[in-house]
């Protein structure tokens, strides 16, 4: 790992002052190697390499241990660790891989911070979706079981009206934005005790496309109050845009870890294209190869661009007789639950998808991904959406597990986007020859590790 300082003059220079520090040769796994610290001031970090040198609480040591099973820091974790745990608490904008573990940065922080006596919110989690908020509320209720600490899901519930909700008393709050925000402005939520203000996906949750506005008033309604709040800003993507934004929105005296784009993709998900005449293929390569192998290598998530698409696809299968489910957001929220539990719990092979698990969704089964339709941005349908794709393609692969992404391309504007995107993270996509040969999907599924 080097440490480097950002180049002055370049659109982060508000970073010039800060100091390269700190390159503790630590954890040797791939997936998050070249996470370039940057810290700023003159405040020693060490980066830890057992989770007991991070001082952890003896209850939270255990349930790292005991529940979660982990059994040393990964890179982002020993680096990113002590920055959040140690006074003075500085914000900190943390890039680093898909599934490197930065949940358990951003929880350990949480529980940590925590005073478990202090019977107030002390700590809030905002995610983009109900589906990340409430993976993340498994999370650290299971990591933080013996500490005792209360936490509650702010995520849409269609029963509840907010002015029949008591005052919010859980000490971590974990929700989506709009619920955060209602909350908060219906005085439901206090922010008087709040320690730590964590986003996940950050970039997505300050993009001028994303949620820039809700997330700026939740910022700025948190630090008019308790203005020492630590701010942490987690994702595996920050596109320069954002990246300059986001060092505009934390104190100016923070941390900062990012890592460049070329580097950002997983050698252990191989990425494959595979070019089709119509949609018709692309139904027939979905139907003789992935559900044909999908199973013997594990489960898989089908990504299409609309809800509409996930309809038809869901619809096309069901007439030959494939058996999937899909997710979408005009679906009922029980129902989005219900179909997100049971993929976890294993009892659904294929899921079909829009972007909402695009980003966060961590199931370590997942070693399929099949871009049906590539990620393209909303206002412009033959413009790539490269964040959306790396984050797409980091549902397979979780912590340094093989996996594999076949892009289905129709057309030539298809195979323009998917060169972009190519050429965008530097990495060259294999092309299955044939999308009729079952030789050439078996060749490549054993050429990613996964036959
Ligand atoms: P991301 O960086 O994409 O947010 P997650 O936090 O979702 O990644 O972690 C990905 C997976 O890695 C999860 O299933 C998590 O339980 C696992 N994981 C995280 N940290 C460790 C660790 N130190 N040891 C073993 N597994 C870990
Ligand atoms: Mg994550």
């Amino acid at each position: 790992m080097v440490a480097k300082p950002l180049k002055p003059n370049s659109p982060s220079s508000l970073f010039e002052s800060k100091q390269p520090h700190g390159t503790g040769r630590i954890g040797s796994r791939r997936q998050d190697s070249n996470i370039k610290a940057v810290t700023s001031g003159d405040t020693p970090y060490t980066s830890a390499s057992t989770f007991e040198e991070l001082n952890l609480s003896p209850e939270l040591l255990k349930g790292v241990y005991v529940e979660m099973k982990f059994e040393k820091p990964s890179k982002i974790q020993a680096i990113s660790l002590p920055m959040i745990l140690n006074p003075p608490f500085k914000d900190l904008i943390a890039q680093a891989h898909n599934g490197s573990g930065k949940t358990t940065c951003f929880t350990l922080g949480m529980l940590s911070r925590v005073d478990p006596k202090l019977k107030a919110p002390q700590a809030f989690c905002i995610c983009p979706t109900r589906e990340l908020a409430i993976q993340n509320l498994e999370v650290l209720r299971k990591m933080g079981k013996y500490t005792g600490i209360t936490s509650e899901c702010g995520v849409p519930m269609d029963h509840i009206p907010i002015h029949q909700r008591p005052p919010i008393m859980a000490q971590v709050v974990i929700g989506t934005l709009g619920t955060i925000k209602s909350w908060m402005s219906t005085k439901k939520l206090g922010v008087s005790f709040l320690k730590i203000l964590v986003f996940d996906e950050a970039d997505h949750m300050l993009a001028e496309d994303g949620f820039k506005g809700e997330s700026l008033y939740i910022m700025e309604n948190i630090k008019k109050i308790s203005s020492h709040c630590q701010v942490l800003l987690f994702s595996a993507t920050f596109n320069d845009v954002v990246k300059n934004f986001t060092s505009m929105v934390v104190n100016d005296d923070h941390n900062q870890l990012f890592i460049k784009k070329e580097e950002l993709s997983l050698e252990s998900v191989k990425q494959y294209k595979v070019n089709v005449p119509d949609e018709f293929a692309k139904v027939m390569v979905v139907k003789d190869r992935i559900f044909e192998f999908g199973e013997r290598v594990g489960q898989t998530i089908i990504f299409v661009r609309t809800r509409n698409s996930a309809t038809m696809l869901h619809r096309s299968l069901a007439d030959l007789g494939y058996d999937c489910t899909t997710i979408q957001g005009a679906l009922r929220q029980e129902d989005r639950d219900k179909i997100v539990k049971e993929f976890k719990d294993g009892l659904t092979q294929v899921l079909i998808s829009t972007d909402l698990l695009a980003r966060g969704f961590d199931q370590q089964q997942v070693n399929l991904v099949i871009n049906y339709d590539l990620p393209v941005k909303h206002d412009n349908r033959t413009a790539p959406d490269c964040e959306v794709y790396l984050h797409r393609i980091g549902r397979a692969g979780r912590f340094g597990c093989k996996g594999a992404v076949f892009n289905l391309l129709c057309g030539e504007t298809d195979n323009m986007i998917m060169s972009k995107i190519e050429s965008h993270f530097g990495t060259k996509v294999t092309e299955v020859p044939d999308w009729r040969s079952e030789d050439d999907f078996k060749a490549a599924l054993r050429s990613a590790g996964l036959l």
